[in-house]
């Protein structure tokens, strides 16, 4: 169900968030609207129900921007922001990247996933467990006279891949992924202030901000 009126924004003025998500939307909002003076952040979510768009793009940039355009597409607005991010492990040569969604199969499940990466890595050495979190977030804008800025921003968050999940918070991988940030520390048994400080999604929205 919609909430908001797209007929009521102003479509030079509105940034569309193209998540479901409402964290997503406040994280994204708190760092990039001091850099946007006057512009309403709103998310995709709120203005309907959009179905999800295919992401089968081969980079974390080329999904965001599918996410992105697919968010001008359905709302007729003219900036939209999109992230796509996942867990890249170095002894999986970056698995599963792009695929972490989905990584145990369809549909989206967290503790199939994790119960997949634990067992995939059950004979690798602590020293081989490192990996990172990836964030791309993509910012198009389009103007009156068809010019579009495409903006992208890039973040990392490193750690290493633990032995049993651990920790109650957060989403995804992060029982099992210990940041270098935290040590002894799942980003499961991080506060969402604690997490949103170090994340790659944080660090991504930075080199956004610092562009804009
Ligand atoms: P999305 O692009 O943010 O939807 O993330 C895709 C997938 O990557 C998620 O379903 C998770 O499996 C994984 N992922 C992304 N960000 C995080 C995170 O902050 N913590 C744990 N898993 C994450």
């Amino acid at each position: 169900m919609a909430r908001i009126r797209i007929s009521e924004l102003r479509p030079s003025n509105t940034v569309v968030v193209a998540t479901g998500n409402p964290h997503k939307v406040t994280e994204i909002e708190a760092i990039l609207a001091p850099r946007m003076p006057g512009v309403q952040f709103v998310a995709l979510g709120d203005l309907g129900d959009f179905a999800d768009p295919v992401e089968d793009g081969s980079t974390f940039f080329d999904n965001a921007m599918i996410k992105a355009q697919n968010a001008l597409d359905e709302t007729g607005l003219r900036i939209a922001v999109a992230d796509d991010s996942g867990l890249c492990v170095d002894a999986l040569g970056g698995a599963p990247g792009i695929h972490s969604a989905r990584w145990a199969g369809e549909p989206c499940d967290d503790a199939a996933n994790n119960a997949k990466l634990l067992r995939t890595l059950d004979r690798v050495a602590d020293a081989d467990r490192g990996a990172h979190f990836h964030s791309t977030v993509v910012m198009l804008r389009d103007y009156d006279d068809g010019r579009r800025d495409i903006l992208s921003g890039n973040g990392d968050c490193p750690g290493v891949i633990g032995r049993e999940p651990r920790g109650e918070g957060g989403f995804g991988y992060d029982p099992l992924f210990f940041p270098d940030d935290t040590p002894g520390k799942t980003m499961a048994e991080l506060t969402p202030e604690e997490k949103n400080a170090i994340s790659h999604r944080r660090r991504a929205l930075d080199d956004l901000a610092a562009q804009l």
